[in-house]
């Protein structure tokens, strides 16, 4: 009897050890509170910046919007935007904030359904880029309303969230290097010029892996190359070639994504890695 009480009296000890790690872990998530909720066409901001601040970012917000919708504006892809749509964002007033409250501790933003999540800096070049890019996942989800393979899903979101906009308008030949993962692009993929040698070196990740979601290596720890591979591939499917790829990117988007959908209608793998090599000589 008495043995039995030592074994429940330490069971419980571990539970409370264990719920108190939960707890401590995931329970800012729950009470989560905000400053300001600012509504702006589409966009519902829960913010702990200032409303001034928040008001400015949903302004680029509609843009990238308004650049998604135009994206897709020569396809059958149906975008079914209307005033009851709304796309729900959480901004947070630090990084300092945001880690505490994020489930990933490497992000520096992350989209969950229905919520955009991420941080303002003020100070910083760029406070939208974080913005920029995870509205795209939200767009994808919620008015495309397609599940997307990483490469292209996180590709296409990089894309939108790396270029400059002057006066109003998106220029993606112009790259923002203040913004993620182009900062990465100068320190962190030095490649000798032999597209065969970086792939053994896995400098560069081989296309065929990338196209199927694979790891061939580690992805927590080469976060930021697997980054830059989507966003320059993607570029160079929308802008390459003097854009001769995107209407079969536009059909693959809404294919299945299976591989021989890639090869019918973009072209075979082991072609488009080797130009994709040569564009990317054209990011200075
Ligand atoms: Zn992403």
């Amino acid at each position: 009897m008495k043995k039995i009480y030592k074994q429940n009296l330490r069971y419980l000890f571990y539970m409370t050890i264990l719920f108190s790690i939960f707890f401590y872990r995931y329970s800012g998530s729950w009470y989560w509170t905000f400053k300001h909720k600012v509504k702006y066409h589409n966009f519902i901001a829960y913010s702990n910046d200032t409303s001034e601040n928040t008001q400015k970012l949903l302004v680029e917000a509609n843009l990238v919007l308004n650049e998604y919708v135009n994206f897709y504006k020569d396809t059958n892809i149906e975008l079914k935007l209307n005033d009851q749509l709304l796309f729900h964002m959480k901004i947070y007033e630090t990084q300092e904030e945001f880690k505490r409250y994020s489930p990933v501790y490497w992000a520096e933003g992350y989209y969950q359904e229905p919520y955009s999540n991420f941080y303002l800096e003020f100070d910083t070049p760029n406070p939208y880029h974080g913005m920029r890019h995870e509205v795209i996942h939200q767009f994808n989800t919620e008015l495309m309303k397609r599940t997307m393979p990483v490469w292209l899903n996180e590709g296409m979101a990089c894309y939108f969230s790396t270029c400059m906009i002057l006066n109003g308008k998106f220029e993606f030949d112009k790259i923002d290097y203040n913004s993620y993962p182009a900062w990465w692009l100068k320190l962190s993929f030095l490649r000798s010029g032999n597209l065969e040698a970086d792939k053994k070196t896995y400098k560069v990740i081989p296309l065929i892996a990338l196209l199927q979601d694979q790891e061939p290596i580690n992805i927590t720890r080469n976060v930021n190359l697997y980054y830059l591979h989507w966003w320059t591939f993607f570029h160079f499917l929308v802008d390459g070639k003097n854009g001769k790829y995107k209407q079969g990117l536009l059909k693959f988007i809404q294919s299945e994504h299976e591989l021989k959908d890639f090869k019918k209608l973009i072209g075979e793998p082991i072609q488009l890695e080797k130009e994709w090599y040569e564009y990317l000589k054209t990011f200075k």
